[in-house]
């Protein structure tokens, strides 16, 4: 890590490397408090979070109607089981079937994360299957979850191979239209897709692709269902990024931002989709309980009152702006929509870019060797995009002066 002191290494990152799985490599830092787009760390270090959890702190750490529904509703009813059902449970469907525009006939299945939420769009569509629609189609890169059925979802062949055999059943196309129009035949129950593919770059589909994918799926009978998990809940400045498109689904799915940091998933249905699950198909014991839908529904209730939905288009513009206003020749430049934003590098670098940042105080992530992932809160305004221009900026020239360094001296500075 660029600058930093490796003489002693801190206990707690003893007591992580002794008593947590090594599913993750060493974590970075120890947070103990969050406010708005910003963290603390053990030691008393302000960070800017351009990264909000990956996508997930739509309104900032600690927004007080994100803390006054925790409170309130843990201090009224927490849990009662899906052989119940209770009011913030109910509010939350019918705000996420608007929000959606599923019409009336929309229905909502709730679970604790991305992945539960993609396992019930996995068994919508083999229940849409029969007998006679084995296939199903998802595309390559995009990222569905890490349990066995999302990860069988997941166009990662070096993802999967530690766990094979994998479920069967699901191809995987380029994001072509063309690529659709050759698989497509009336065997295939749905196709997954991943409107802009977070976890692969930030990579955006071609143009067009979504309306056509709608049209091809629907004159083979097909499910189309969305992931919009990373993208939805305003971030791409719009509710979901399928609205982008002007298109109906078959299905959504829905987690990270919804719920600011409570645990929480929804699978979405539109239309006849959703009459495909009866009674004993699937369940989760805290699916939608009371405290995760009390909390998700003020959530979604602040970013519509506060109009951050809007303000996640605008401030997305600046966010790509304040990027090239650095100046960096590392830049090669943006993708992405909204406070979705993809820095694309010239170099393999993004690692060192994060290390760089962090020690500038700028909390940010490398979607790949050459991505790195801005998804700050939605609640950004000019400061924030002030601090992180310049943040970022100290960052891209840390690890410029480095590349440099590297030109003239045999041993590499930049590997972290
Ligand atoms: C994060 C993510 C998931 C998985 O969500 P978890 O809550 O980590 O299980 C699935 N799909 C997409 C597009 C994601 O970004």
């Amino acid at each position: 890590m660029t600058g930093a002191s490796t003489t002693d290494k801190p206990s707690w990152k003893d007591a992580a490397s002794r008593d947590l799985v090594l599913n993750s490599g060493d974590r970075y830092a120890l947070f103990v408090r969050g406010e708005g787009a910003y963290l603390w760390d053990d030691e008393g270090r302000r960070y800017l979070d351009f990264l909000g959890g990956i996508a997930v702190v739509s309104l900032g750490h600690a927004h007080p109607a994100f803390v006054e529904a925790a409170a309130t509703q843990a201090a009224t009813l927490t849990h009662v089981s899906n052989y119940f059902a209770t009011p913030p449970q109910l509010a939350l469907a019918a705000q996420l079937k608007r929000l959606a525009g599923t019409g009336p006939e929309g229905r909502v299945y709730f679970g604790n994360s991305g992945a539960e939420a993609n396992e019930a769009a996995f068994k919508l569509a083999r229940l849409h299957a029969g007998a006679d629609r084995p296939r199903i189609l998802a595309l390559k890169d995009a990222f569905h979850g890490r349990t066995m059925g999302t990860l069988a979802l997941t166009g990662k062949p070096y993802m999967q191979a530690p766990f094979e055999p994998m479920v069967p059943g699901v191809e995987f196309l380029d994001s072509t239209v063309e690529a659709l129009e050759a698989a497509m035949d009336d065997r295939v129950a749905a196709l997954f897709v991943e409107p802009i593919k977070g976890e692969a770059g930030v990579i955006e589909l071609p143009e067009g692709y979504l309306a056509a994918a709608r049209e091809i799926t629907a004159r083979h009978g097909a499910l189309l269902i969305v992931d919009e998990i990373q993208t939805g809940a305003g971030r791409t400045g719009a509710w979901f990024a399928f609205q982008h498109a002007g298109i109906t689904p078959d299905a959504i799915t829905v987690a990270k931002g919804i719920g600011n940091g409570i645990p929480i998933g929804a699978l979405i249905t539109f239309g006849a989709a959703g009459e495909l699950f009866y009674p004993g198909t699937h369940g989760s014991t805290f699916g939608g309980n009371a405290l995760a839908t009390a909390v998700s529904s003020a959530v979604l209730s602040e970013i519509e009152r506060a109009g951050l939905v809007e303000n996640a288009a605008v401030r997305g513009a600046q966010v790509r702006e304040a990027v090239t206003a650095t100046g960096s020749d590392l830049v090669e430049g943006c993708r992405g929509q909204g406070l979705l934003v993809g820095v694309a590098l010239r170099h393999p670098v993004a690692k060192a870019v994060v290390a760089a940042a962090q020690e500038h105080g700028l909390i940010v992530n490398a979607a790949n060797d050459s991505t790195i992932r801005l998804a700050p809160p939605l609640t950004i305004g000019d400061v924030e995009i002030d601090e992180f221009q310049d943040l970022f900026g100290k960052a891209l020239r840390t690890v410029e002066d480095a590349l440099l360094l590297d030109e003239n001296h045999p041993t590499p500075e930049v590997s972290a």
